[in-house]
Order: C-alpha cells, then structure tokens, then sequence
C-alpha cells in the first residue's frame, strides 16, 4: 500500500489502498483543488516521472535539498547545519536516496520542521529516515495528514532548537507559520528561513505578506504587525524565502519594516499618490 501524495500540495497521507476522497490542505481557501478535480501520486510514480533530488549549498552551513523538476508548491528544503546536529526545514514532498544521502553526508538529521502546514509534506519520512524529532507549532498541529511513527514535539511562541537556531511564531498565513531565526546565517550577520511566512518578492528588495498566494488574498493589519513584531527581536541581514529564489541578499530587517509599514497604507487606503 502507498503512501497517497495530494499532486497539488505534495502532502502525504497514511498508506492505504485507495486515497482519501479530499485533500483537507487543498480543499482549505489558503489552497485549491484543480479544476478537473483533486488529483493523487504516490513516490513511485514521481521517481517513474523523471522527479530527483536536487541538493545544492546555500551558503557555508546550509544546504538547499531541492526536486528537479519542482513537485507541487516546489519549495527546496534547507537543512541548518551545527554543531549539535542539523535541522531540516520544508521539505518538500518527494525525497529520494540522494537527498536522503547528501543530509547523511552532512552530519544526519536531529530534527525537522516545517513554516506552515503546506510543507509538512514529507515529514513522517525524513522522520523515520534518520530518527530525528518531528517538531510542529501546536496552533497548526492538527493539519499534520501523515503523523510520523515517533510522536511530534509541539511547541508555542519560540523554541530555541539547537543554539542558535530558534524557531519564531509569527502567526499571518496560519496561526502556527513560522520561521527560523539562524545566527550564524549570512556570515554572522543573521538570516531567517521564511518560508511563505515572510513572503520575499521577485525584485529581492521587498516582501509581502499573505493568507493565501494562489487566491490572492491579504492579511489583515494586526496580523502583518504580529509577523514583523515577532521577529523584531531577532539579529537578522537576509531573508531565505520557500523557495531557491527570490532572496532577499541584505539588510532584511529594515526591508521587513518598511515593506509592512507600505502594505498596512494600502490596506488602509492611506495612500496619498492612489488615483
Ligand atoms: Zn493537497
Ligand atoms: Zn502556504
């Protein structure tokens, strides 16, 4: 029996002999269900379709583990790297034996994560693949569709991982995204793993912040203030989005005010040059 893998959002559900009738990821506003209906695939048939795992460095201490071509959402995981273990963040929804290999050559998994439900995708499975711990915002816990063989962590607020490498509730697209708050990222300066949490945008020199990308729709003005506050404690220069690029390079934490402070103006109408 197949683990049944949703073809729109890459989450897994338990091994069965039919798939469930709905993907709940899916058929929630945040996401969509294909025109010509809900759609399933299972890991063997996206290796048969050519799908391989595409690792490459990010920078010193983090890893990229990509699918060429992209599965679903297409998001690339990145896998922290120190000195207390590693930690894997959004992965996506098919991993192969060279994924698996390149995060063993790495120094293995101690845990893994992910900003939001849409990319718990394949947590069960890197769970298993190395033991490592299963971590979930407890606000978001209940969309986790695959729940992994060793019992989930839940954690609120922030959780400091290894040392430093802390985990941030910010809340804005679910109650429970997050992001990673890495120290040592952008060469000391600071970096934070956004997922869509943050959502960096294609000029690299803004972001945005959103319930749901494929609608289209905004957050309200208490939830993007509730993002930027959660992470204004934190030391940060660059922003690693869901995705290999966009990036945003440098000076991240003046971005993050500015780009909030441009989009509540426009939530309120408060733009003196709208016409
Ligand atoms: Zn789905
Ligand atoms: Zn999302």
């Amino acid at each position: 029996m197949p683990v049944w893998i949703c073809a729109t959002c890459a989450n897994h559900y338990p091994e069965a002999p039919s798939p469930p009738e709905v993907c709940v990821i899916c058929a929630d506003e945040r996401q969509w269900v294909p025109a010509s209906g809900q759609r399933w695939t299972t890991a063997a048939e996206l290796a048969a379709a050519g799908h391989r795992g595409d690792v490459r460095e990010v920078e010193p201490g983090l890893l990229g583990i990509g699918v060429d071509p992209p599965v679903a959402i297409g998001q690339r995981a990145l896998l922290v790297q120190t000195a207390e273990g590693n930690l894997l963040w959004d992965p996506p929804g098919y991993l192969d034996e060279a994924a698996v290999a390149a995060v063993a050559d790495a120094g293995g998994l101690r845990a893994v994560t992910a900003s939001h439900p849409h990319f718990y995708g394949s947590m069960a499975d890197w769970s298993r693949a190395f033991d490592a711990e299963v971590l979930l915002c407890a606000a978001d816990a209940a969309w986790m569709t695959h729940p992994p063989e060793r019992p989930p962590r839940t954690w609120s607020g922030s959780l400091e991982v290894m040392a430093g490498v802390t985990l941030v509730q910010c809340g804005g697209h679910f109650p429970g995204s997050a992001v990673v708050h890495w120290a040592e990222g952008a060469g000391g300066a600071g970096a934070l793993l956004s997922g869509d949490t943050i959502f960096v945008t294609p000029g690299e020199d803004r972001v945005t912040f959103v319930r749901s990308a494929p609608n289209r729709l905004p957050l309200p003005e208490r939830a993007v203030r509730g993002v930027v506050e959660a992470v204004r404690p934190y030391r940060f220069d660059r922003i690693y989005g869901g995705w290999w690029k966009p990036v945003l390079h440098r000076d991240a934490r003046a971005v993050v005010e500015r780009s909030a402070e441009r989009y509540i103006q426009w939530l309120r109408g408060d733009v003196p040059e709208d016409t």
